[in-house]
């Protein structure tokens, strides 16, 4: 076998992984070769007309997903449409508890079975934990980790900076992309939560794409 082959069959063996063990941890796992194939299965979990609240993820813009959500086809609380009030986007927030379906990234995944993620307004992180009736998460390969203590410093290395970036938050990590843990006014990384074993099996669904998605 050729390097390459081999480096795809330890990327494959590595998803595979971490499907069973969060089918261990009571959280559905599925497999999409590319950014189409997620889309299907999307469609296949989440009814139309449904209502669906969404946290803010790269990777749901870059599969196509977030336009899908967008097309009429759900009933989707959208905090970032044109024209929203700061009240109307603290309900949006709000919604997401009593939805049908919370769509999500995460911002790594263990090969446990776990989501790590770590919120500015935690508003994300409790509604994994707790609310709108089905959680799906979209993920690519990338964000998959040996254990929680690599999440965490995949996370505070790669994804809390780059978002701080994304946001214009005016931390100490948007200048050098270095956590310096600051105490700034739009600091995003106040609240860390680990999701393992669940009580209500496969209300999280999660889709992982073969392939880098998002950060
Ligand atoms: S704690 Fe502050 S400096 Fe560190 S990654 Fe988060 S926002 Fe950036």
């Amino acid at each position: 076998m050729n390097f390459k082959d081999a480096a795809k069959k330890c990327e494959d063996l590595k998803i595979q992984r971490t499907i069973k063990a969060l089918h261990k941890n009571n959280i559905e796992g599925y497999y999409a070769k590319d950014a189409e194939e997620a889309i299907k299965t999307f469609r296949s979990l989440v009814k139309e007309n449904s209502v669906v609240t969404a946290g803010g993820s790269m990777s749901c813009v870059e599969t196509g997903i977030m336009d899908l959500l967008r097309s009429g086809a759900y009933d989707y609380r959208d905090r970032e449409r044109s024209g929203i009030t700061h009240e109307e986007v603290q309900q949006v927030l709000r919604d997401a508890f009593t939805s049908d379906y919370f769509i999500t990234s995460t911002n790594a995944i263990t090969e446990n079975g776990e989501l790590f993620n770590i919120d500015g307004n935690g508003n994300r992180v409790a509604a994994i934990s707790f609310g709108p009736k089905e959680v799906i998460v979209i993920t690519g390969s990338n964000k998959i980790v040996r254990d929680s203590e690599e999440a965490r410093k995949r996370v505070k290395a790669i994804s809390a900076p780059a978002n701080a970036m994304r946001l214009d938050c005016e931390t100490p990590c948007t200048i050098d992309g270095i956590c310096r843990n600051c105490a700034s006014e739009k600091r995003i990384c106040c609240t860390e939560v680990l999701t393992g074993f669940q009580r209500i099996k496969n209300r999280i669904k999660v889709i992982i794409i073969d392939g880098d998605f998002g950060f």
